[in-house]
C-alpha cells in the first residue's frame, strides 16, 4: 500500500516540485508572486511552463486545460494537446509561458447577464498562480480567472480573488493601528461537504434524479430519519469502500480531506476538508464535487449533490467555516485566553456585526437558489432570516460593555464523565448553536446556510467585502486618534457599534416559531425564496459597496443578478417540464392500469355474488386522485405559459416561485399519495425506500 504522505499531492505541481524543477531564480520570482501577488514576466512563464509539462507527461498528461469557474456554477474546461507539428510529420511537446498564462475560450456561450450584448464575444483566461496546478485523467489542469475581452468579470473566481484584496489590505489597515506589520492578512475556508450516495441501478430508473438532480415524486418510507440512527452512524462497507477510494483520489489531488462521517438522513454522508486561503479552498471544493460524482460510478453509485434530493428527509448543506490569519500565523479571530483584554479582536468581531447586520441582504442571497429553497427555513437548515451566534462569554462581554457594567471572566467548568480512568475535560465556554446560519465556533464563524451544490466563491466574496467595508471604517475613524486615547477610542466605537448593531445577535433557537416574530420586531429581514433575495443584490447600497472595493462595477452587478435571476427560472421550468412529462407518461398510465385491473376485479366478482366494497373503496379513491392529477398537470402547463409572457426578469422569477413552483408542490402532493395505493409492480419507477435504504 501507498504511504499516505508519499501519495499526498502527488499530482500535484506544488512548491516542492517546483523547488525540484526549475532553476532557483526562477523559482523565487514564481513564489514571490503567489506569496505578493505581483505580476510575473514572460521569461519566468516560459520556464515555468516548460517544467510543468515535462513534469505532466511524467503524470501521464497528453492535454493541458485552463481550468475556470463561470457563472454556471460549474467548472468549465476545454483540452488542448500538446503537440506541435514537427519536421518530417513528427510532433514535438510543446507548452509556452503564454499558453500558460492566457487562454481565449469562446465567452459567447457563457451565462455574461447582458454584458456579452454589449461588449465581443471574446474572452480571456488568465492564469491564477496561487492555486496549483494539477494533472487528471491525463490532462493537466491549470486553475485561472475568467474575463471578458473589455476586462469585465465573467467568472466566480476574479471577485473572489478582487475581494481578498480588499479584506487584506483593510485588515492590514486596523493592525497597524495596534502597531503590527504582517505582509498579508487572508482569507481562510473549511468548506464541509454533504452528500448522498444511492444505487446506480435504481438512479436509472428515475428520470427525475437524471433531468433535474432530485426527485420530483416519492411517498415517504415507512422509515426515515426517525430514529436517528444514521447520524455518526456505523458506515456501511461499501459506503466505506467508497469513502477511502475518494479520499485516496482527493489526497493525490493535494486536497486535505479529513473527516468523513455518515449525516442525518439515511444514505446521507459528509466530507470536510481541513481549511485553506479561500481561493484555493474553492477550486478544491470544486474538485472535491467532481471526484466525488466520479468515484461513485467506479462503485455503481450515484452521489447526489443537489440540496435537497428527496422531500421529507434533510437536504444536504455546506458550511462554510471562515476565518482571517495573517502571514504571521495570527488568527484574527482567536479571543486568546484573556478575551476582556483582547481589544484587537473585540474590534474585528464588532467588525463583522456591523458587516453581517448591514449586508443580511448580501449574505442571504449568496446562497440562494432554486435547491436551497428548499431547505432555508424548513427546520434542517437555518432559516431564510440571517443572524449570528456569538454565544454567552462573549454576548456577556459586550453586553456588560454596551451598559458599562464590570465583566467576570467565564471559566469554563470541569466535566466529569464519572469514570475514573477517563481524564476530565474542561467544558468549552461556548456551546455550539446547530441553528444559527452566523455562528462564532471558537476562533471561525460558521456561515450555515449554503446549500450542498453552490460554488463557494459567492458567499465567501459578500463576506469579504461586508468585513472589508467596515475595517476600513474602523480604520479611517480610528486613525484619527491620538496613540494615547486610541484604546478608549477603540472601545467606545466597539460599544458605539454593538449597541447598532446588537439585534443581529441571536444565541436562540433559530428553527423556533417566535424567533421568525422575534426577528420581524427586530426588524431583520426575511427573504423567504429566492426572487425574493436577489431583488436586493443592486441595491444602491450594495453597489456602492462593490465599487468602492472594486470588486463589480456597476453593470457587474446587474450582469450577476440576472444571471441568476434567469437560473432560477429556467430550473423551475425544467422541473416543471419533467413533472408534466413523468406524470403524463409514467404516473398516469401506472394508475390507469390499476384502475382497469381493480374494474375487471370488480366486476367478475360481483358477477359470482362476493361483495368487493374495498375493491370499490380502492378504485374511488385511485380515481379521484386521477382526476385531481391530470387537473393540476394542466394548471401546471398553464401556469408555465402564462409566466413566459412576462417581460420583466424579476417579476418572471416571482411568478415562477408563486405559481408554478405552488402548483407543482400540489401536483406532487397528489401523485405522492396515490404512490401508497398503487402496487409496487405497477408503479414506474423506485421508491424512497428502495432509493434511501438499500447501499
Ligand atoms: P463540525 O462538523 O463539528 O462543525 P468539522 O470537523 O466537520 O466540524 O468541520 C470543521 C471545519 O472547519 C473543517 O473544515 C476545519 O478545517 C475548519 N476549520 C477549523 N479551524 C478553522 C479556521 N480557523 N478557519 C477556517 N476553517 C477552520
Ligand atoms: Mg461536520
Amino acid at each position: 500500500m501507498t504511504k499516505i504522505p508519499e501519495m499526498f499531492g502527488s499530482m500535484v505541481f506544488n512548491e516542492q516540485v517546483m523547488r525540484e524543477r526549475l532553476p532557483k531564480d526562477i523559482f523565487t520570482a514564481l513564489q514571490n508572486t503567489i506569496k505578493t501577488g505581483g505580476p510575473i514576466s514572460s521569461e519566468v512563464a516560459d520556464v515555468v511552463a516548460n517544467a510543468m509539462k515535462d513534469w505532466a507527461i511524467e503524470k501521464g498528461a497528453t492535454h493541458y486545460t485552463h481550468w475556470f469557474q463561470p457563472m454556471t456554477g460549474v467548472t468549465a474546461e476545454k483540452h488542448d494537446s500538446f503537440i506541435k507539428p514537427a519536421e518530417g510529420g513528427c510532433v514535438i511537446m510543446n507548452f509556452s509561458g503564454k499558453q500558460l498564462i492566457k487562454g481565449e475560450p469562446d465567452a459567447s456561450s457563457f451565462p455574461s447577464g447582458g454584458l456579452r450584448s454589449t461588449f465581443e464575444a471574446r474572452g480571456y483566461t488568465a492564469w491564477d498562480p496561487t492555486s496549483y496546478a494539477f494533472v487528471k485523467d491525463t490532462v493537466l489542469y491549470i486553475p485561472t480567472a475568467f474575463i471578458s475581452y473589455s476586462g469585465q468579470v465573467l467568472d466566480k473566481k476574479t471577485p473572489l480573488l478582487r475581494s481578498m484584496d480588499s479584506l487584506n489590505k483593510a485588515a492590514l489597515r486596523v493592525l497597524k493601528l495596534f502597531g503590527k506589520k504582517p505582509c498579508r492578512v487572508t482569507p481562510a475556508v473549511g468548506p464541509e461537504q454533504e452528500y448522498f450516495l444511492i444505487p446506480r441501478e435504481l438512479y436509472k430508473k428515475r428520470p427525475d434524479l437524471i433531468i433535474t438532480g432530485r426527485t420530483l415524486f416519492g411517498a415517504k418510507p415507512p422509515k426515515g430519519q426517525e430514529l436517528d440512527d444514521h447520524y455518526f452512524g456505523h458506515i456501511k462497507t461499501k459506503v466505506l469502500e467508497y469513502m477511502e477510494d475518494l479520499d485516496n483520489e482527493l489526497w493525490k489531488l493535494g486536497i486535505y480531506a479529513t473527516t468523513r462521517h455518515n449525516e442525518v438522513a439515511p444514505a446521507q454522508h459528509e466530507l470536510a476538508p481541513i481549511y485553506s486561503t479561500v481561493n484555493i479552498a474553492t477550486d478544491h471544493n470544486q474538485l472535491t464535487m467532481a471526484v466525488m460524482r466520479k468515484v461513485a460510478k467506479k462503485h455503481d453509485l450515484v452521489c447526489l449533490l443537489h440540496e435537497k434530493p428527496f422531500a421529507g428527509v434533510n437536504g444536504s448543506g455546506k458550511h462554510n467555516n471562515w476565518s482571517m490569519s495573517t502571514s504571521d500565523g495570527e488568527n484574527l479571530l482567536e479571543p486568546g485566553k484573556d478575551l476582556k483584554n483582547n481589544l484587537q479582536f473585540m474590534l474585528f468581531l464588532t467588525a463583522i456585526i456591523k458587516a453581517v447586520d448591514e449586508h443580511q441582504d448580501l449574505l442571504r442571497l449568496s446562497v440562494a437558489s432554486a435547491g436551497n429553497d428548499h431547505r432555508l427555513g424548513a427546520n434542517e437548515a437555518p432559516p431564510a432570516i440571517i443572524s449570528m451566534f456569538l454565544g454567552d462569554e462573549i454576548t456577556d462581554l459586550l453586553e456588560t460593555l454596551a451598559s458599562d457594567r464590570e465583566y467576570s471572566n467565564h471559566v469554563g467548568n470541569k466535566l466529569s464523565t464519572g469514570v475514573e480512568s477517563v481524564p476530565v475535560i474542561y467544558e468549552d465556554t461556548t456551546d455550539r448553536n446547530r441553528t444559527s446560519p452566523f455562528a462564532f465556533t471558537g476562533n471561525k464563524f460558521e456561515f450555515r446556510s449554503l446549500g450542498s451544490a453552490l460554488n463557494i466563491a459567492c458567499p465567501n466574496i459578500m463576506i469579504n467585502a461586508a468585513v472589508a467595508d467596515v475595517l476600513n471604517e474602523f480604520a479611517a475613524e480610528l486613525e484619527k486618534a491620538k496613540a494615547a486615547s486610541f484604546k478608549k477610542a477603540a472601545l467606545d466605537l466597539i460599544k458605539r457599534e454593538y449597541i447598532a448593531h446588537r439585534r443581529i445577535v441571536f444565541n436562540g433557537d433559530n428553527y423556533a416559531e417566535s424567533w421568525r416574530e422575534e426577528a420581524e420586531r427586530r426588524g431583520l429581514l426575511n427573504l423567504k425564496s429566492t426572487p425574493d433575495a436577489l431583488a436586493y443584490y443592486d441595491r444602491p447600497e450594495n453597489v456602492e459597496l462593490f465599487k468602492r472595493l472594486k470588486i463589480y462595477t456597476d453593470e457587474e452587478v446587474r450582469a450577476r443578478k440576472d444571471i441568476l435571476l434567469e437560473n432560477y427560472c429556467k430550473v423551475i421550468n425544467i422541473e416543471a417540464l419533467t413533472m408534466g412529462e413523468i406524470v403524463l407518461k409514467q404516473i398516469l398510465p401506472a394508475a390507469v392500469r390499476f384502475t382497469t385491473e381493480l374494474a375487471d376485479n370488480i366486476s367478475k366478482l360481483t358477477a359470482l355474488g362476493v361483495q368487493a366494497s374495498a375493491q370499490k373503496d380502492l378504485l374511488d379513491g385511485v380515481s379521484a386522485l386521477v382526476t385531481s392529477i391530470y387537473g393540476s398537470a394542466q394548471k401546471l402547463s398553464e401556469a408555465q405559459t402564462a409566466v413566459k409572457k412576462e417581460s420583466d426578469l424579476q417579476r418572471e422569477a416571482e411568478l415562477y416561485y408563486a405559481q408554478v413552483f405552488a402548483t407543482m408542490q400540489e401536483l406532487r402532493a397528489y401523485c405522492d399519495r396515490l404512490e401508497t395505493l398503487v402496487p409496487k409492480d405497477l408503479w414506474p419507477f423506485p421508491t424512497y425506500g428502495d432509493l434511501l435504504l438499500y447501499v
